[in-house]
């Protein structure tokens, strides 16, 4: 079983990746405990960069990041890598959301995530983009999930993220994409 190193301090996060990993033969763990970067990038290449350079720095070993947000259209592309930082809680970033778009009908968004691949001495050795369309419906629903998943509704689905099981989300999801294609990168590099 290989390790790597994610770089994260989101045990959510963290246990969605290893489901989506499944039984491939790699385990990804958390960072040590002084884990703590700044992320002052200005894309989310930058900053999951960042993230996994310094996950690389503390533990020794391959790490793994990802920077993910959303991107809504009409407000072009906010609130983006502002997403975490939008509103002091999670429910008072929905209603900011779901404000700033009041009476909108260019309800367009997607989810968008880079995962960037470091070794240990901090050398990209992979870098990704995942990303998920859809839209901001004007009522949240279902309680499943964090962040913006109450009120985003991936095309094709008659459901917000908040009411699919994991499973499901992670078979759409940007984060699921992304980990996909670094999962096959890890594969054919063995
Ligand atoms: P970060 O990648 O940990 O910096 O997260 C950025 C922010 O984007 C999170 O705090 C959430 O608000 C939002 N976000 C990222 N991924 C998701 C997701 O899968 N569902 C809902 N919100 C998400």
């Amino acid at each position: 079983m290989k390790r790597i190193v994610f770089a994260t301090g989101n045990l959510h996060k963290l246990q969605e990746l290893n489901q989506i990993a499944g039984n491939c033969g790699i385990e990804f763990v958390l960072p040590p405990k002084n884990f703590n970067p700044i992320e002052n990038g200005k894309t989310f290449e930058e900053n999951s960069y960042i993230k996994a350079s310094e996950a690389a720095r503390l533990s020794g070993m391959t790490a793994l990041a990802d920077d993910s947000g959303l991107c809504v259209e009409v407000l072009n592309g906010a609130p983006g890598i502002y997403s975490a930082r939008y509103a002091e809680t999670q429910q008072k970033k929905i209603d900011k959301l779901l404000n700033e778009l009041k009476e909108q009908t260019n309800r367009k968004a997607k989810f968008v995530c880079a995962m960037t691949l470091v070794s240990p001495d901090g050398k990209i050795i992979f870098q990704t983009t995942g990303e998920c369309y859809g839209i901001i419906t004007e009522k949240q629903a279902g309680t499943n999930g964090f962040g913006y998943d109450p009120i985003f509704r991936p095309d094709g689905f008659d459901i917000n993220i908040a009411e699919m099981s994991d499973e499901e989300k992670n078979a759409i999801s940007h984060r699921g994409n992304a980990l996909r294609k670094v999962l096959e990168f890890l594969k054919n590099s063995q």
